[in-house]
């Protein structure tokens, strides 16, 4: 796996770039924001609780984390110590879908990263949905699919060439959707 230059970026763009490559590009080089929907307010405070939640119960939450090797930083909702290594628990103010779980599960991945390079081995991902909870071991396969996006969002940035259109599927709950129609390359 190879390691960052200099460049970091937040490991949401790593979820955006799942979502739509051209979507770092827009934040990178346009300085494009997500447009707040009332779904990210709540969730904002659904993460509160569950902050104050976890708190209570002497739980680690909330940690943010920055990785030298990968260039990312990032908070991580819940980190958990069991005895075979750490658990990244990652939450989502959304229903179980099938379609998101890879952005999902590939976010997750990308704090466990963090957690791997500042507290030690993570075992396991757990993606805590409002009507499920999905677990996962954490594999090698994974970890160096998320630094193989990595290295592809530090070429980006290096390059300056906006992605082409991948899926257009997407486009229709594509919050960049108006700087996309805007932009031109
Ligand atoms: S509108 Fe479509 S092509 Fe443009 S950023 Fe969004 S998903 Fe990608």
């Amino acid at each position: 796996m190879e390691t960052s230059s200099l460049f970091e970026f937040p490991v949401s763009l790593i979820k955006h770039y799942l979502f739509c490559p051209r979507i770092p590009y827009f934040i990178l080089f346009l300085g494009a924001q997500e447009r707040v929907t009332e779904n990210m307010r709540e969730g904002k405070e659904e993460h509160e609780k569950f902050f104050k939640r976890e708190k209570r119960r002497g739980r680690l939450v909330n940690v943010f984390l920055r990785s030298e090797k990968y260039g990312i930083y990032g908070f991580v909702d819940e980190i958990l110590k069991e005895d075979s290594g750490y658990c990244v628990v990652e939450l989502k103010n959304t229903e179980f879908r099938k379609e998101n779980l890879k952005i999902h599960l590939y976010q997750a991945v990308a704090y466990a990263l963090l957690v791997e390079e500042n507290f030690g081995r993570v075992v396991k991902i757990v993606l805590k949905y409002k009507d499920k909870n999905v677990k996962m071991p954490l594999t090698m396969g994974m970890k160096k699919y998320v630094v193989s996006i990595i290295n592809k969002i530090t070429k980006m940035q290096e390059e300056g060439l906006a992605p082409s259109v991948r899926n257009k599927r997407r486009c229709q709950n594509c919050g960049f959707s108006r700087i996309c129609m805007e932009y031109s390359d």
